[in-house]
């Protein structure tokens, strides 16, 4: 027999892990360990849990990325042309994370490689890494009209997706880009202005939020600041142990 406290104790549990599940199941996702599942877990709720193709736990890239399929879940869905999912290595701890695809991503189906993009491969490149040793992704996996700001229902239903990536990859850092991806991953409506230059703890990652490239080349002055908040993170990344692929030029 279980004693009264501990009866307690397990009822108290019972109801956090069936709160924590309406919570997954409204976000669309659900966290367990496992791998996929063609069932939701056979908890009563008050209402039916429809019968979905359910991701439980640490996700892989490709899972995440079949996960999101052809997806129409806002939106901008209507005028995309490609979903623009991210790219580097799986193991990266360095994340850079932008704001949406512009019309060359869209186009191509591949973050930032318009003139913003270039940019940032030559800050990658400077810090000694590359492309192909980080990785790049977006709030936003679909091109908004004209490039205008994500709006806040896009972000909710792509937010999802990005946490999962986070997850998967487990970064130690992450650059965020300009105010809309800082904004998003530090839940602040705060300026950059007033959030660069130093790091954020967000659930023991470091995000360093530092200005978006497409601003830099509207803006080369701020190029200086942009550096000096990349040199926190080529110093961080030092003190945490972890070696540049190549020789940062610091
Ligand atoms: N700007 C972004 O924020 N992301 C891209 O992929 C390209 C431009």
């Amino acid at each position: 027999m279980l004693g009264v406290d501990m009866a307690d104790e397990l009822a108290a549990l019972v109801g956090q892990l069936k709160g924590a599940l309406v919570r997954h199941r409204a976000a669309g996702t659900w966290a367990a360990p496992g791998g996929l599942t063609a069932r939701a877990p056979a908890i009563a709720f008050e209402d039916d849990v429809p019968e979905v193709l359910v991701p439980l736990g640490r996700r892989s890239l490709l899972q995440i990325r079949e996960e999101l399929g052809e997806c129409t879940r806002c939106k901008l869905h209507a005028t995309r042309q490609s979903i623009v999912f991210g790219v580097g290595a799986e193991d990266a701890p360095l994340m850079f994370v932008g704001e949406a695809p512009g019309e060359q991503e869209d186009k191509r189906g591949e973050p930032f490689v318009g003139p913003a993009g270039e940019l940032l491969d030559r800050m990658i490149e400077a810090m000694g890494w590359s492309r192909q040793t980080v990785y790049i992704n977006n709030i936003l996996s679909c091109r908004p009209p004209g490039n205008r700001n994500p709006q806040p229902d896009e972000v909710a239903a792509c937010k999802p997706f990005l946490e999962a990536r986070i997850a998967a990859i487990a970064p130690r850092i992450i650059v965020a880009l300009g105010r809309p991806a800082s904004n998003t991953l530090l839940g602040t409506d705060a300026p950059i202005s007033a959030l660069r230059g130093r790091f954020h703890d967000r659930n023991g990652v470091k995000v360093m939020p530092t200005f978006h490239p497409a601003y830099l080349l509207r803006e080369p002055d701020r190029k200086r600041d942009a550096w000096s908040d990349l040199k926190l993170v080529i110093a961080e990344l030092a003190r945490l142990g972890i070696q540049a692929p190549g020789t940062p030029r610091v």
